[in-house]
């Protein structure tokens, strides 16, 4: 099923051949792929007219006309061809157990392009305009589009209570993302497909939209390479399974962790995913573990301060010029004074940075935010 980096690269491939050229002649050979609109009608106000641009918004692609719009949407299995001619299309065209499947042809001053769904749940319709095509307008933020902001997806997650695979398959919240990425996705993001959406943690939103941004990306150049070839019906995206971390992989490795991935129902898709780095409840456990200092662990012996630090360490160096020590405790020692040492830089480091921050403060040109060393390693 085409989802949107296969969409973006039939778009890409089709601008150059179609972009600017007039529609000379529509043939409707299977009137169900405009259902409910008249093919009569389709093919008597498309013709014509000129392509003046070739866009694709989620998974339509768009023709916009001179006057009006074509979209074609490939549903499951549709999908585009191309004959040099009229002749070679009515040769080739649904001729029988050797023909090509061809619902509709836009015969051009150049070339003929067809669209084609041999299953028929596909299909090309013509509006007057963006605002009449109710499948356009019903659309969220584009995941390719320079809207799709890491600011405004976590707005849509937090006033969204669904779980973040159901989330992510809303086309009108975000536009484009079928079952395969948003499983590739939430892999990547190290989250839970059953969490509600509203309960991301901003860091863990920035992590899910990074994800998105960067699975799409590596899609789109596994697609365009090589790019769709309109000639050859039975050409169909290769190795896209190559980069796939999770979509498909039941009973096989985790490339993480080595735990077997596994398949679940949710909202009647299957969910791909790994247990052992993805679920939210073992998640929790973890970080309340690290970060519950009421327990065991006083916060000071944690992250120990500046001084504690210092006399432990010429505590350790004192200890390892003993002669007595065995090599074991020696190397103990050792490493306990190198921490000591990385921790004590580290201290000086953070010190110094508060220091420039108050200079800058004090000199009155930069409204400084309290220096944070861990925001600059958080990814
Ligand atoms: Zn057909
Ligand atoms: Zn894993």
């Amino acid at each position: 099923m085409p989802e949107l980096p296969e969409v973006e690269a039939v778009v890409r491939t089709l601008r150059p051949l179609v972009q600017g050229r007039k529609i000379r002649c529509v043939h409707v050979l299977h009137p169900i792929a405009t259902k409910p609109q008249d093919p009569a009608q389709v093919a008597r106000q498309a013709q014509g007219r000129r392509i003046r641009i070739v866009d694709r918004q989620g998974k339509y692609v768009l023709l916009v006309l001179d006057r009006g719009l074509l979209t074609m949407h490939f549903r499951l299995d549709g999908q585009l061809l191309w004959f040099s001619n009229g002749q070679e299309l009515r040769e080739r065209a649904n001729q029988g157990e050797n023909g090509v499947h061809v619902d509709v042809a836009l015969e051009l001053d150049k070339g003929v392009l067809g669209f084609a769904d041999r299953r028929h749940f596909g299909h090309l319709h013509l509006w007057k305009s963006v605002d009449d095509c109710p499948g356009l307008n019903a659309l969220g933020i584009d995941a390719l589009s320079r809207d799709f902001t890491p600011h405004c997806f976590a707005a849509l997650l937090s006033a969204s209570k669904r779980p973040l695979k159901d989330f992510l398959l809303d086309q009108s919240r975000v536009a484009g993302i079928g079952n395969i990425y948003s499983c590739e996705s939430l892999w990547q993001a190290r989250l839970d497909p059953r969490r509600r959406a509203n309960t991301l943690k901003p860091r863990e939103a920035r992590r899910l939209h990074k994800a998105i941004v960067s699975v799409l990306a590596r899609a789109l150049e596994c697609c365009l390479h090589p790019a769709p070839n309109f000639r050859d019906p039975e050409w169909w995206f290769e190795g896209l399974e190559r980069f796939l971390r999770a979509y498909g992989r039941e009973g096989r490795s985790c490339r993480r962790c080595g735990e077997p991935i596994r398949r679940m129902a949710q909202g009647g898709r299957s969910t791909y995913w790994c247990r052992r780095c993805q679920e939210w409840a073992h998640q929790r456990i973890r970080t309340d573990r690290v970060n519950t200092p009421a327990t065991k662990k006083p916060e000071l012996q944690k992250k120990p301060d500046f001084e504690r630090s210092l006399a432990r360490l010429e505590e350790v160096v004192r200890r390892l010029e003993s002669p007595q020590l065995s090599l074991d405790d020696a190397m103990k020692l050792f490493e306990e004074g190198v921490a000591l040492s990385r921790e004590c830089q580290k201290q000086l480091e953070e010190a110094e940075g508060r220091v420039e921050i108050l200079l800058k403060r004090a000199d009155g040109k930069l409204a400084a935010e309290p220096f944070d060393p861990e925001r600059e390693t958080e990814s």
